[in-house]
């Protein structure tokens, strides 16, 4: 059973699309609207009695902007008409780009406009770049898609003349032949993309996403950038997600690894993770105005560790190495012990006859802390910890959220950056329970392959990913196919943190 129909103006468009596609159905549809209207009932009726499962409209195309070059793939997000007006929205672009990209094409993701001629001047094709806002040209795509095929549909154009080396004009032959060649190469992607469309389901655990602390951190710098303007500068990612970075960085943020790298008497935020005290103090020799987004549950941390070195106790941190959250508690006492898990505490040197305390990255659950605290607890009676008050809500939350859905699941989606320690816990989460899961920074980082056969996908999302991000994921998700999506709150979330005093 073919399940990619891939459609084709012209017989070498449909050749080469066909020698990279070999278990799709391939029809071609003829140059221009008219014919491709014509036919357009014949084709329907093909996907009808063959079951297919995605519809992808292919060939050639022309750039109309610069920096499109021969043989670049454009995957069209949107079909418009010369004037801009949408024909058809394309929900699993992103997707689709994504496995081409990871084939190794070069994939461009933008509008695709239809026109009823060739269009062959670099004026037509500014002015309609400038009316329709589209990448590329063709002539079939807005009438292929016109009517509603109930399937997922898409666009793969790969771009055969560009502004200034026109598809009649000495050197067009090769760049025809690598647009051919290209179109041949984005057989493989289209199939996987075709073999990943279906009905599903969609679980979203709740409690997902931003926690309090880190809806301070974000209002923190967006505050601050109103209050100081811009270049504001900002230790470490304020929170560990790369889109809150990116957006806080066109908003005029700037993020620097250490103190050394902001000038004298700017303005700085200190991230959700805490610093050590050394940071502080560095800060205010440099005459820098310092406006601090810890975390008032790391904060909390801070305090407590101060407070148990005071009283002599011998301090234990159970954290992961390297972690901004971890660095700046070990910063907090001299001798502070760094474990991991309950083997590194067997390499511990402490004194048993002495009171030990301990403190936890909070971004750790009690579940994942528990054997190391039992560990600890043998080998150091005198041993004292945090008390519950001081443990995060938000990552424990996060995960019994999870744990909930994840065994109805054939797959799971955990929306976060790869640098948030969180969203890699619930990646743990998932999979100790036996399902497959996968973090996922954005829809772009979803394998087409992970889809094949998931009918019921769980998503949540690490404290430090914004829900937008969830929203693009279903979006893409429901390209491929109908989504009934369905959201388990296993709890409600009040907490709120007041922000910094400098930026209220
Ligand atoms: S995860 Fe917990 S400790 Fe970390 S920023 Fe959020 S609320 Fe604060």
């Amino acid at each position: 059973m073919s399940t990619l129909l891939a459609l084709a103006p012209m017989r070498m468009e449909a050749r080469a699309v066909g020698r990279g596609a070999p278990g799709a159905l391939v029809a071609r549809t003829g140059v221009g609207p008219d014919r491709a209207a014509a036919g357009i009932g014949g084709h329907l009726a093909t996907a009808d009695a063959h079951a297919v499962r995605a519809v992808a409209v292919t060939g050639v195309a022309g750039g109309l902007v610069p920096d499109l070059r021969p043989g670049q793939v454009v995957v069209a997000d949107r079909v418009l008409r010369p004037d801009g007006t949408l024909v058809a929205e394309l929900l699993s672009a992103t997707v689709l780009a994504a496995a081409l990209r990871r084939d190794g094409l070069p994939v461009t993701v933008g509008g695709v406009v239809s026109t009823d001629h060739l269009v062959r001047g670099d004026a037509e094709r500014r002015s309609l770049a400038a009316t329709s806002g589209a990448l590329a040209v063709d002539m079939e795509s807005a009438t292929l898609l016109a009517p509603d095929w109930g399937l997922p549909t898409a666009v793969v154009r790969t771009v055969a003349d560009t502004p200034g080396g026109r598809l009649v004009s000495p050197g067009s032959a090769t760049d025809l032949v690598r647009a051919l060649r290209a179109l041949t190469r984005t057989g493989p992607a289209m199939q996987r993309w075709a073999a990943a469309a279906g009905t599903r389901s969609v679980i979203l655990a709740g409690p997902r996403s931003y926690c309090a602390g880190v809806e301070r951190a974000i209002d923190t710098v967006r505050r601050g950038l109103e209050r100081f303007g811009a270049p504001l500068y900002v230790r470490r990612q304020i929170v560990h997600n790369s889109h809150v970075v990116a957006e806080l960085e066109a908003g005029g943020a700037v993020f620097v690894r250490e103190l050394g790298e902001v000038p004298d008497g700017a303005t700085v935020v200190l991230s959700a993770h805490g610093v050590a005290p050394t940071v502080r103090e560095e800060a205010a020799r440099r005459g820098l105005r310092v406006v601090d987004a810890t975390c008032p549950l790391v904060a909390k941390v801070h305090t407590e560790m101060r407070r148990f070195a005071a009283r002599g106790h011998q301090l234990v941190l159970i954290g992961h190495p390297g972690h901004d959250e971890t660095e700046g508690t070990l910063g907090e006492a001299p001798g502070i012990r760094l474990v991991e898990t309950p083997e590194d505490v067997a390499g511990l040197d402490l004194d048993p006859g002495r009171p030990v305390a301990y403190a936890t990255q909070t971004t750790l659950s009690p579940e994942e802390t528990a054997a190391t605290i039992a560990a600890l607890g043998a080998r150091y009676p005198h041993l004292t910890g945090p008390s519950a008050s001081d443990i995060c809500y938000a990552t424990h939350n996060r995960q019994e959220a999870l744990a909930a859905i994840a065994p109805r699941c054939d797959l799971v989606l955990v929306v976060g950056s790869a640098t948030s320690s969180n969203s890699r816990r619930l990646v743990e989460v998932a999979e100790r329970l036996g399902v497959a899961a996968h973090l996922v920074d954005d829809e772009t980082d979803i394998d087409l392959g992970w889809l094949d056969g998931a009918s019921t996908i769980g998503i949540t999302a690490g404290a430090s990913a914004p829900e937008s991000v969830v929203t693009r994921v279903l979006r893409a998700l429901g390209g491929l196919g109908p989504l009934e999506v369905t959201a388990e709150d296993v709890r409600r979330e009040s907490v709120t943190f007041p922000l910094p005093l400098e930026v209220r």
